[in-house]
């Protein structure tokens, strides 16, 4: 099927010139993401220039390529490949009869957008497109609008932002019908200063709601007033949702599930609804009621929404969860190896706290992009380390020092300069019935350790 876009529609969206006509099904600009019926698009990066790889691309099938320098293959000549990027993205926009939910917040994001896809594809008849990875910045956005089918009903799209600005920069292209915000968290809070400023930048997600638009707004966040108020601005409407009975959308009880998830009853407008979430956790709750307020701003079915959440597993590096058979019996590994800051590591250590072990260690990495508040919110990790009886921590790298001098004797701890040690460590201290939650941000690398405790599997 080559029905994405032709040449002439590629054209006519970038203002280039075609050089001979073509067809495409896919859209990618990483030539190692690059399938047979594709379109490449060259794009000049800080580091690479992607019209190196366009040999590549068409070797790999591609059927068209974006350029801005003439090549011996179909290709569409425009000045610039980036702003016809989001040319492109806009003309698919344009053309799109789908219902488009943008999800942004500090953290969810991704966990949210998957749960809301599998949740559109029960409860709203029609194709769900999405985003894939976490490609929600500049690029990731327009690329992702590129992709989505002519005939897709609906269209999830993830969109992030580490500047005030970007989000309006991108809702504009988006124009979400229906726009989450999952959460506020000091997550690149370096570039904020203060956590009131992120929750302002987020909300810039509501300028490009469509009219008849819906806010979604977390309630029991501490900047819900900011959320609101913009959001009383641009959206026809509102829903928030929370563990709060004053939200729109609550909690009413929840019940640990087998397999770690949750049964949860939740009060919608009208309707109460029991449903279980697969991924374990609170935070988790929290995202499925972004997820039901969307079904319910979209009149999808509810019912058939919470089925989709019980599906919902934790994703690799964000809650899934993994049994390893060790001397005598298994441990339980938690694996949140690729991204942490303070609200989800409160998060993540509450869930820790729920399990049912003989002893519960968290390998902890440190929260990156926090700034000159990094010392500060680092030694305040011991409050939930110690309330949530945690046994024994591993710190994992320099970052973790301010930590490990608030600890005291709150917490059993030692202090390691490296994922490779603390891989060494944990190999020799597991045991059966320990539960392990492993976390920090992606950078210090507390992934290669998860994957080491898989090979000694
Ligand atoms: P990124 O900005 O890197 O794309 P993201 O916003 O897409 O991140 P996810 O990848 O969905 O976030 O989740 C990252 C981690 O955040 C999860 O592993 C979990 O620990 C935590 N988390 C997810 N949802 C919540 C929530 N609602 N509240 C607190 N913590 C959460
Ligand atoms: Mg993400």
């Amino acid at each position: 099927m080559s029905d994405l876009w032709t040449s002439a529609e590629i054209a006519d969206a970038t203002g280039g010139a075609v050089s001979a006509p073509f067809a495409v099904s896919g859209v990618a600009f990483d030539s190692r993401e690059v399938g047979a019926g594709d379109l490449f698009v060259a794009m000049k990066g800080e580091t690479t220039d992607g019209h190196k790889f366009v040999d590549k691309a068409f070797a790999q099938g591609a059927a068209g390529a974006i350029v801005s320098e003439p090549v011996d293959y179909p290709h569409v000549l425009v000045a610039d490949s980036a702003a016809a990027l989001e040319a492109l993205g806009r003309a698919s926009r344009k053309r799109s009869n789908a219902k488009i939910i943008g999800v942004t917040g500090s953290v969810g994001k991704t966990g949210t957008k998957e749960a809301l896809f599998h949740a559109l594809e029960r409860a709203c008849p029609g194709g769900v497109h999405r985003s894939v990875k976490s490609y929600n910045n500049h690029v990731g956005v327009p690329l992702s609008l590129a992709r989505m089918p002519r005939d897709a009903a609906y269209g999830v799209f993830e969109m992030g932002m580490n500047h005030a600005g970007e989000l309006a920069a991108l809702t504009r292209q988006v124009r979400p019908n229906v726009a989450i915000v999952t959460a506020i968290a000091p997550a690149h809070i370096e570039f904020f200063g203060t956590e009131e400023k992120i929750a302002e930048a987020k909300a810039e997600i509501f300028e490009g709601l469509e009219p008849g638009g819906t806010a979604v707004i977390p309630y029991d966040s501490p900047h819900v007033a900011t959320l609101y108020g913009k959001a009383e601005r641009h959206a026809d409407h509102i829903l928030t949702f929370g563990f709060s009975p004053e939200a729109d959308i609550f909690v009413r009880d929840t019940v640990p599930a087998p397999g770690g998830g949750t049964l949860v009853t939740a009060a919608l407008p009208g309707v109460e609804l029991c449903f279980t979430v697969g991924a374990p956790g609170d935070h988790w709750v929290s995202n499925s009621l972004a997820v039901l307020a969307a079904v319910e701003a979209l009149g999808g079915d509810l019912a058939a929404a919470g089925l989709a959440l019980a599906e919902m597993p934790g994703l690799p590096g964000r809650g899934a969860r993994r049994i390893l058979p060790v001397a005598g019996g298994e441990a339980l590994l938690i694996d949140e190896s690729y991204n942490a800051n303070p609200l989800s590591m409160a998060a993540t250590l509450k869930q820790l706290g729920r399990e049912q072990a003989d002893r519960r260690i968290a390998v902890l990495g440190g929260m990156r992009e926090l700034g000159s508040r990094s010392t500060e919110l680092h030694a305040a990790l011991s409050q939930p380390l110690s309330e949530n009886g945690v046994d024994y921590a591993i710190l994992v790298g320099e970052e973790m020092a301010p930590l490990a001098d608030a600890l005291g004797g709150l917490v059993a701890f030692d202090h390691v300069p490296d994922a490779a040690s603390a891989t060494d460590l944990i190999n020799k201290e597991m045991r059966a019935g320990d539960a392990i939650l492993v976390k920090g941000s992606n950078g210090i690398g507390l992934s290669r350790l998860v994957a080491a405790l898989g090979d000694a599997a």
